[in-house]
């Protein structure tokens, strides 16, 4: 009841929910009640979280920030919110988003943007910048998120939270409405480290309906946070620290570093040689999974559909032209230029061929160093409206964070400080299941 009194209160000034399910919260909160007083509790029982609206979430809207399903009630579960609600928690709603995941601003969403409730003048992050805006406002205790390019981590990182983006596979993708089927990977957006390692025991583990699932054992997330940072070899990447980024981040890290170097930690240089030619590989493998996956939302067995269509080809053609925004037309288009005939060679496959260099330069840079410490964006987070009219510009503030996602690796956003207000994000990335650890040090962290 607090949450929701909240919710009604300050959220009509964030916009961070497309949907409030004040009944489903009420009646899940009465039954975790009821699980307490009979003993058989988990942590998470009883606390309320919300959900990127890109999981399905069965008898509740799932619009994934589309015109296209915003008439679509998902008639089941996702894996993710199951194994949440399965441990007690309580659902108080459904967030906000970049239309199907594509954005890093929450402006492309077919329900207006959030705010940042930190200045309201200001973005959130995105694509999963509903929920780091509600989890920063305190309209919940925790957030899922998504993050198929930095997704959970800018939005951690522009709202002052702790978001982890777990090893690919790591978390089962069934039920999250696919942008790029080889990149997306759900994962925790909370105030602390403490909070994520909670989230992610619950959501983590094998799932036989996703294939892309892997059989690993789950760790223990909270059983290490108190480790010690001794002897930590943490690297800095020299092509993140070269040009472009702002220099309140810059000096920031150069704080956490002295941190961890208090805490026992070595640090040193490394390099990621191949980082700068992330953000052309992704913008090709990206759109051309995206151009794939939204090929099955054609009016016909659910979604969006236009009115008295002419004859099936019309329908196809106005309920898509009608149902996508602008951002998700431009991805679809320039996923399917790459995968055309004639075109595949020289885009898709050139891209998959730098994705491996990338996953390589990761691999050898785990040889030298535990884990590697860099920001989550060139920028704190940038006004609403300054890059809207220039998409390139927007693509290019995912160059700290796609890489991750290229190379299939865990990532932890943490808090690095404030400049003029607004908060400054960092993240620390491990090679494949160091989620354990990776909470452990950005629990470590103060
Ligand atoms: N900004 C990136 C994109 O638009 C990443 C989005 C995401 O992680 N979902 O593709």
């Amino acid at each position: 009841e607090h949450y929701l009194k909240r919710i009604e209160q300050l959220d009509p000034a964030l916009n961070s929910f497309i949907t409030v399910t004040p009944e489903l919260a009420l009646q899940q909160a009465k039954a975790a009640d009821a699980r307490i007083a009979a003993g058989d509790a988990d942590p998470l029982t009883g606390i309320p979280l919300a959900h990127k609206d890109v999981f399905c979430t069965q008898g509740v809207r799932t619009s994934c920030g589309s015109k296209m399903l915003d008439n679509f009630i998902a008639p089941y579960e996702s894996t993710v919110t199951a194994k949440l609600q399965a441990a007690g928690t309580v659902c108080l709603g459904k967030t906000n988003m970049d239309e199907f995941a594509m954005g890093s601003s929450t402006e492309s969403s077919f329900y207006g943007p959030t705010r940042n409730p930190w200045n309201t003048d200001h973005v959130p992050g995105g694509s999963s910048g509903g929920s780091a805006s509600a989890v920063a406002a305190r309209l919940c205790a925790g957030a899922t998120g998504t993050d198929t390019g930095g997704s959970i981590r800018q939005p951690a990182g522009f709202t002052a939270l702790t978001g982890l983006k777990p090893t690919y596979g790591r978390v089962s993708r069934w039920g999250m409405i696919a942008y790029a089927s080889s990149l997306d990977q759900g994962g925790p957006m909370a105030r602390t480290a403490e909070d994520c390692a909670l989230m992610l025991q619950a959501m983590a583990g094998f799932d036989a309906k996703d294939s892309t699932s892997v059989d690993e054992p789950v760790a223990n997330y909270s059983a290490s946070l108190n480790d010690s940072l001794k002897g930590l070899r943490i690297g800095l990447p020299k092509e993140y620290f070269a040009g472009g980024l702002d220099a309140a981040t810059a000096s920031a890290i150069d704080e956490a570093v002295k941190q961890f170097q208090a805490l026992g930690a070595e640090v040193k240089e490394i390099s990621l040689p191949n980082a700068q030619l992330a953000i052309p590989a992704y913008y090709v493998i990206a759109p051309a999974e995206a151009s794939s996956n939204l090929s099955r939302f054609d009016g016909v067995r659910f979604g969006y559909r236009c009115d008295n269509p002419a004859d099936l080809t019309d329908l196809y053609k106005r309920s898509r032209a009608e149902g996508f925004g602008a951002e998700v037309k431009r991805r679809i288009m320039v996923g399917a230029y790459a995968l055309s005939a004639g075109y595949y060679d020289a885009y898709y496959l050139k891209a998959q061929k730098i994705r491996r260099l990338i996953k390589n330069d990761f691999m050898a840079a785990y040889q030298d160093v535990d884990v590697i410490l860099c920001p989550t964006s060139p920028t704190p987070a940038f006004r609403i409206g300054e890059k809207i009219d220039d998409p390139v510009s927007l693509y290019l503030t995912d160059i700290y964070t796609i890489t991750a996602n290229l190379a299939g690796v865990p990532g932890v956003a943490l808090p690095a400080g404030f400049a003029n207000g607004l908060p400054l994000g960092m993240q620390l990335l491990g090679p494949y299941f160091s989620e354990a650890r990776l909470l452990n040090i950005a629990h470590q962290y103060q």
